[in-house]
């Protein structure tokens, strides 16, 4: 085997890519495409792959693209995933490279993941020589959208042949300063699930009562019930029951015959996940009909809770300290939000950790998912060089 790949000869090569990086991210930041239509993000990301030299793989579950990377011998199989989709956010930002589309933004980031997983594969394209191994790019389509590109990318076999010994997978976060990165091993984002509830009853006029059966007054039991309860049923165990819309579509002096109820559901446990599912149908099905209604419940199964592999976090962990400095690198706090990543992390060691992007010094980065939202460029180096030196370390299986 030749000589080994030092932290310095990654760094240099990180450093002489950034500038075309940044504008990768800003090409892409000023292009975005909804979950499920990347097209033309497809289509310019596997032109960038094939530039490079690499075998491409199109039309992952739609719009995504694969890129394969062949070291200098055979050995494990790493694969980097960024997602690729914006989301349907006019930008509030006056920046050169702010969105051209009205109405769609990259406000999650998902452009730098990809700028970062495009130069980490040019770096390690250009490292092969010394690496034994297979490294995936995977730019999956649709993070933002139920079903979740991801659950599609492994229902139709995309990281089957070869299939990876490990995923790799971060997400920017101005909740973290600039230059540090943050893991958490186990359980570290929730379940999602949607839940939509119709209470029904009888309506009729608001001034005969006792014709009536009322569904309002039903639902507002149900909600207060509902709420209560499953603090006390979950016990110790983490469990989040929201919810953010209900409709009753009366007037002053009319009541109507049902209301809709719509919420979310999140945990970081896939048995209390089944639990709660059939712990609200009994329950909403018992309350509402001890008062002479009745309540269908809908769950809408969103993403599974994402489960970083142990060891394999614990080895980013020291990959990142080794290249970044151990003062950079935190632990992070469970998260009640909810990625797709998750699928890949229920089928196959998985890693996802966070990349600072917030400046102390300018005050309060704007959050994810608001039309404000932007990051240093410093950010894409960093999380470049985590991800390169991330896969070489995985592919010597240390
Ligand atoms: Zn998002
Ligand atoms: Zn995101």
């Amino acid at each position: 085997m030749a000589d080994p790949i030092t932290v310095e000869q990654v760094q240099a090569l990180v450093r002489e890519h950034h500038f075309d990086t940044i504008a990768v991210r800003r090409h892409l930041h000023a292009h975005p495409e909804l979950s499920f239509q990347e097209h033309l993000t497809g289509r310019y990301i596997a032109d960038r792959l094939r530039a490079m030299g690499l075998a491409v793989r199109t039309g992952i579950a739609g719009t995504g693209v694969i890129g394969v990377l062949q070291g200098r011998g055979a050995g494990r199989t790493v694969c980097l995933r960024a997602d690729i989709d914006a989301l349907p956010i006019q930008e509030k930002n006056a920046l050169p490279h702010a969105s051209r589309n009205p109405g769609v933004m990259h406000a999650c980031g998902h452009d730098a993941h990809t700028a970062m997983v495009l130069a980490a594969g040019r770096v390690l394209h250009e490292l092969r020589g010394k690496w034994n191994g297979t490294v995936l790019l995977l730019f999956q389509p649709g993070e933002e959208k139920i079903p979740g590109g991801a659950s599609l990318v492994l229902k139709e076999g995309a990281l089957s042949d070869p299939a990876p010994d490990a995923i790799l997978g971060q997400h920017v976060t101005p909740e973290l300063e600039v230059g540090k990165v943050g893991f958490h091993a186990g359980p570290f984002m929730a379940s999602s699930d949607e839940l939509y509830l119709t209470v029904k009853g009888k309506g009729g006029h608001a001034a005969q009562p006792e014709k009536l059966i009322d569904p309002i007054q039903i639902a507002a039991r149900l909600l207060i019930v509902l709420k209560d309860e499953c603090k006390a049923w979950a016990g110790s165990r983490p469990l989040v029951l929201g919810f953010g819309r209900v409709l009753a579509d009366g007037a002053t002096n009319v009541v109507p015959d049902e209301v809709q109820i719509a919420g979310t559901l999140r945990t970081f446990d896939e048995e209390l996940r089944a639990e709660a599912h059939e712990w609200l149908v009994r329950k909403a099905d018992a309350l509402c009909r001890s008062h002479g209604g009745s309540c269908a419940v809908e769950v809408r199964k969103g993403y599974p809770v994402l489960v970083n592999d142990e060891p394999l976090t614990e080895r980013m962990r020291a990959a990142a300290a080794e290249f970044l400095g151990a003062d950079q690198v935190v632990e992070m706090p469970q998260r009640m939000g909810s990625e797709d990543f998750a699928f890949y992390s229920q089928v196959m060691p998985a890693s996802f950790h966070r990349l600072g992007t917030g400046n102390p010094q300018k005050g309060p980065a704007p959050g994810l998912h608001t039309p404000a939202f932007d990051l240093p460029d410093e950010s894409l180096a960093i999380g470049t060089g985590v991800l390169v030196w991330g896969a070489l370390k995985e592919m010597r299986g240390a």
